[in-house]
């Protein structure tokens, strides 16, 4: 899998894909990151790629030609992009179904603006905008890393443990249940006896348990998608009547 970043600011973005699980994902050759400086398609000897906006307003807009420069020249890569993505605060919002949809891509291709964002008929050169949460960065680099971090996560070999993403926030359509590790009392706060059972069904059970809580507390419209079980819909209805009764809570 490769991605392409398009950003005036390549410093932001190489110093992070040196580090951890990302760099060797990167060094086994499991996905490739090529980072692109936006400012080549300037066209002007100052390396401006800003405008002012049409109609006046504060701020400065990057220009549309610079975009599709860029998009051109990843056009002509090898394998092309199937995905030409835009970071945008007015992009469909990144969602672990969007990323496991990016992850089936082979060449992503991620544009990341500065200042008031690219001129609008940028749209005509992307396949997609996508926003990492309603928020406003300073840039795409972040929403870039972003993408790219958690797309890569879930190709094959990417994480030590292959279970691990199958039981994650998101990827059963649920929130993940609570963890622990050692020390098994931390300042008056114990691990829940069951965990120290040694009974695998049992922890189970537990965990799905603590993660249908989890969710019904903290996400509760996830609870409209996800894939549930009969025994799950008894195991919500019996939380909900607990929290109705105020004793639904998440463990301490
Ligand atoms: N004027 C723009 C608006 O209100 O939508 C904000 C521009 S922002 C200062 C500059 C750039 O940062 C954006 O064009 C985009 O590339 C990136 N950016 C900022 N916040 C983002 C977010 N939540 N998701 C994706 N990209 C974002």
């Amino acid at each position: 899998m490769r991605f392409t970043v398009y950003t005036l600011f390549p410093g932001l973005v190489t110093p992070y894909l040196q580090e951890a699980l990302l760099a060797r994902a990167i060094r086994e050759g499991l996905v490739e990151v090529v980072v692109r400086d936006l400012r080549r398609f300037a066209g002007n000897r100052t390396g401006r790629v800003d405008d002012a906006p049409y109609g006046g307003g504060a701020g400065m807009v990057m220009r549309v030609d610079v975009a599709a420069a860029a998009v051109d020249e990843a056009a002509a890569d090898d394998p092309p992009p199937d995905e030409v993505v835009l970071l945008t605060p007015a992009g469909e919002r990144l969602t672990q179904g969007l990323v496991e949809e990016l992850a089936t891509r082979r060449h992503v291709c991620l544009l990341s603006a500065r200042y008031e964002g690219f001129d609008a008929r940028v749209e005509s050169l992307v396949t997609r905008e996508v926003s990492i949460g309603d928020f406003v960065l300073m840039g795409g680099e972040l929403p870039a890393l972003c993408v790219m971090e958690a797309v890569t996560r879930l190709i094959p070999g990417a994480l030590g443990d292959e279970e691990s993403h199958r039981q994650d926030s998101f990827a059963s359509g649920l929130l993940d249940y609570p963890e622990y590790t050692r020390p098994a009392g931390f300042r008056g706060l114990a691990v829940p006896d069951v965990l120290l059972s040694g009974h695998h069904g049992m922890v189970a059970k537990w965990r799905r348990r603590e993660a249908l809580r989890r969710t019904l507390l903290r996400r509760p419209d996830l609870l409209e998608a996800a894939p549930l079980s009969d025994e799950d819909r008894s195991e919500l209805e019996r939380l909900r009547l607990e929290l109705a009764a105020g004793a639904a809570n998440e463990p301490d």
